[in-house]
């Protein structure tokens, strides 16, 4: 069982992610225009890059604010999957997971199992 303070501190240092990813979106807009080829080139790179980043902290931004709506509902680190306490040091390293650590792996592999199912029909 967690203690109050060991929340408080999750809840702050969720709080605190959520605006970090807030605030780095609109900066990972911004595009750069080059008249220069090799720079433009570059530049596509970076747009990709931003993109994709982008994508991964929306994910992030939504894991999140689960997070933050499970420490209000008492059931932030105890595993969405199978109900064991997640472990302080797991929550310490990624504190926006629902999943202690053997779920989590089985619900990357479902993941990318998923992933090469659609690119298998594509
Ligand atoms: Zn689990």
């Amino acid at each position: 069982m967690m203690t109050k303070i060991e929340l408080n501190g999750f809840r702050r240092a969720l709080e605190n992610k959520a605006a970090e990813i807030g605030s780095g979106n609109r900066e990972g807009l911004v595009i750069e225009t080059s008249s220069d080829e090799l720079d433009r080139v570059q530049n596509a790179n970076d747009r990709d890059y931003a993109m994709s980043n982008l994508e991964r902290t929306s994910n992030r931004l939504g894991e999140v604010r689960t997070a933050l709506q499970r420490i209000g509902l008492g059931t932030f680190g105890i595993c969405a999957g199978c109900e064991a306490s997640i472990t302080l040091k797991r929550l310490a390293a990624v504190p926006w997971t629902s999943y202690c650590i053997v779920c989590q792996e089985i619900a990357d592999r479902e993941q990318s199992a998923d992933r090469s199912e659609i690119e298998v029909a594509a």
